[in-house]
């Protein structure tokens, strides 16, 4: 194995790790705070890892650094996955997870710009995340700078008429810096996606529009950096990268288990997702 490799394949494992820790940290932190969207959160666990531990520039000490990456989370309920990676790149001190959704709290139940370090956009209002990353990358342009825009929309989220509008306005302002990804798990808050407003196949609808499309499994961690690397080339055209995952994704009872999209396990099922992502921790 070449050198390259063995770095690349021990950053893989390295981020394998981090994307475990986190799903611990979202059930525990759900778990102690009595509500929270666990599904959406442990969907893109992977996502955010590879993002926020590889990717994205960014600086834990100075959060609005000016040539930083953005990232919008436009699937705002599933916030608690951030709030995760944002402690334990050392944004705030990992304990503040338990403040997680209290009145006073810096990290409430949607992400909240003006009361997290860290979080680059309010979000949670479905539909509108995608329109606004399109709005940052032409801030971008007009500034001359050369930083990136990363987003998670839901695939739920797609069915929101301002997502299409934004997806159009991307190709108009040729928003090379944009990198979305679309967290694929199949499920919304009402149940499948297919059944309560079947889109079709997002990826053609994006190519139809004239982004660059990737399709991937969401959950393998070389294929999510192979295509940021990828997405990152594209000198012309907003990208999109449609992630197939699994809702719930990394613990057997809360897997394509949709009473998890809001809910809060019980102990029993707090200690099962202890045991599967963290082994005999004590
Ligand atoms: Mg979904």
């Amino acid at each position: 194995m070449s050198h390259w490799a063995k770095s690349a394949s021990k950053t893989v494992l390295k981020l394998e790790q981090i994307a475990r820790e986190l799903r611990w940290l979202v059930v525990d932190t759900i778990y102690h705070a009595k509500d929270g969207h666990p599904g959406a959160a442990l969907s893109a666990a992977d996502i955010v890892a590879a993002l926020y531990f590889h990717a994205m520039h960014i600086d834990p000490e100075n959060p609005e650094w000016d040539e930083r990456d953005r990232f919008i989370l436009s699937k705002g309920h599933g916030c608690v996955i951030v709030y995760a990676a944002l402690a334990m790149r050392g944004y705030f001190p990992l304990d503040v997870l338990y403040s997680f959704r209290s009145i006073d709290s810096i990290l409430q139940g949607h992400p909240f710009m003006l009361k997290t370090p860290g979080i680059d956009m309010t979000s949670g209002s479905l539909g509108n995340g995608l329109g606004i990353a399109v709005g940052m990358e032409i801030a971008r342009q007009y500034l001359g700078k050369s930083h990136f825009i990363y987003a998670i929309v839901g695939d739920g989220e797609m069915q929101e008429g301002a997502m299409w509008e934004a997806v159009r306005t991307a190709v108009k302002y040729k928003a090379a810096h944009l990198i979305v990804f679309v967290d694929q798990n199949g499920w919304q808050a009402s149940g499948l996606c297919d059944d309560v407003g079947n889109m079709g196949d997002l990826q053609s609808k994006f190519d139809d529009y004239g982004w660059h499309c990737q399709r991937i499994n969401g959950h393998d961690i070389k294929q999510i950096l192979t295509s940021i690397q990828i997405a990152c080339n594209e000198q012309s055209r907003p990208s999109v990268i449609i992630a197939d995952t699994v809702k719930g994704r990394g613990i057997s009872c809360f897997e394509n288990n949709n009473k998890f999209h809001k809910g809060v396990p019980s102990l029993e099922e707090w200690e099962t997702a202890r045991h599967e992502l963290m082994g005999d921790m004590r």
